[in-house]
């Protein structure tokens, strides 16, 4: 079969290799469409994950099952599925413990395009399939779909990590996909104000559709001296961070209100260090506090989002800018995922109707 791989640190290209084998417990799939992810370029350009040889990325799709392992209940070839980036091993410690995204170690049920073969490929192979598949509801296309895997769970998550209440004002700190799947968790879940940092106009655009209600620029100073301006020197009650560096921690906990809480989904690509700022910190009395997590997989996540969307409560179309047609374009779309143009959200890959 055909896959798309990270051949080294810096370079990719379309490799043959073997279609992968079944497990009882397993499903193999072949992508109905596929996303590009900003995580596939910290993996691929940056290095973020270290060195990987000939490595299938991509962990965005859905799927048609082809093939089900023996001990499989649920699923049968041909049905059309969500996938879940992150495909945990359900029968671990780490998951009964409720960080089933660390199940076999820290990420590491981060599986596609990091510790084996992502989804950019003909088949692909998903362990526990009965944990972690989902079916497709009818009345979400393939392209929307896509956003499922990664976009919401993860942007939701921050606003989960946050710990957003009614009425609450909130810093949604980065408005590319994941921060504004952040915009809208934090809406759903009854925010007052919703400020948002970013400039990008499709991306500011969409924010509003979601519902942010203020917005800054980073660009035009820090982001604590103008949220603080406009709280009126109090700061906000919850930050989620989807976007930027280590030193955005030091804005958030500046722009925090004392027993505040900040919930990062960032993937933090480079730097060695995270440092906080003592004094704001309330020099270690504050009672701020900072979470940070891997999106939770799973078939009753993917399920429960899927039905907030089939049920028309989240529209996730409005991300997916860029849509090509055949694996032939794959490569265009990655490469514009890494450049970034001022108009792109998320570029998808439509590969089968
Ligand atoms: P993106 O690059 O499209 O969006 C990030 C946004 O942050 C951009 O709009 C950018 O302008 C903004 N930004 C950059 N520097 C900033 C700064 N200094 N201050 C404020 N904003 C700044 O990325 P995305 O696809 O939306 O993903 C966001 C992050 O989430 C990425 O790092 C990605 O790898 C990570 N991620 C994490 C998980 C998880 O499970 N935790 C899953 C998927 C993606
Ligand atoms: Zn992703």
């Amino acid at each position: 079969m055909k896959g798309y791989a990270m051949l080294k640190i810096g370079a990719s290209g379309w490799i043959e290799k073997e279609r992968p084998q079944c497990g009882p417990m397993d499903a193999i799939c072949r992508p109905l469409a596929v996303a590009i992810c900003t995580s596939d370029v910290h993996t691929l350009w940056e290095g973020a994950i270290g060195e990987r040889h000939n490595m299938i990325l991509g962990h965005e799709c859905c799927a048609e099952v082809v093939e089900v392992g023996t001990l499989v209940k649920d699923f049968k070839p041909g049905d059309r599925v969500l996938v879940p980036a992150i495909t945990p091993d359900w029968n671990s410690l780490e998951a009964q413990a409720g960080y089933s995204m660390h199940s076999g170690g820290m990420l590491a049920g981060w599986k596609f395009s990091n510790f084996k073969d992502g989804v950019f490929s003909e088949y692909f192979h998903v362990n526990d399939a009965d944990g972690n598949l989902a079916i497709l509801p009818s009345n979400i296309s393939t392209v929307d779909a896509c956003m499922l895997s990664d976009m919401v769970p993860t942007g939701f998550h921050g606003v989960e990590l946050a710990d957003v209440q009614f009425g609450d004002t909130v810093l949604v700190i980065g408005i590319g996909p994941v921060g504004l799947m952040s915009v809208a968790g934090t809406a759903l879940r009854g925010a007052s104000r919703i400020i948002a940092v970013g400039t990008r106009k499709n991306c500011v655009e969409a924010a509003k559709l979601y519902g942010a209600t203020e917005f800054v620029s980073y660009k035009n100073g820090t982001i604590e001296e103008q949220v603080l301006e406009m709280t009126d020197g109090k700061g906000v009650d919850k930050v989620v961070i989807a976007g930027g560096g280590c030193e955005t921690f030091e804005s958030a906990v500046k722009c925090l209100k004392p027993g505040g809480k900040i919930g990062n989904v960032n993937y933090l690509g480079s730097g060695t260090y995270v440092t906080l700022p003592r004094v704001e910190w309330g020099v270690g009395m504050g009672h701020k506090q900072i979470n940070g997590g891997l999106m939770p997989g799973g078939r009753l996540r993917m399920e429960k989002l899927g039905a907030l969307v089939a049920a028309g409560k989240l529209d996730v179309h409005p991300l997916a800018s860029h849509v090509f047609d055949g694996w032939e374009h794959l490569e265009e779309a990655l490469f514009m995922m890494r450049d970034k143009p001022a108009d792109l959200i998320k570029p998808v890959v439509k590969i089968a109707d």
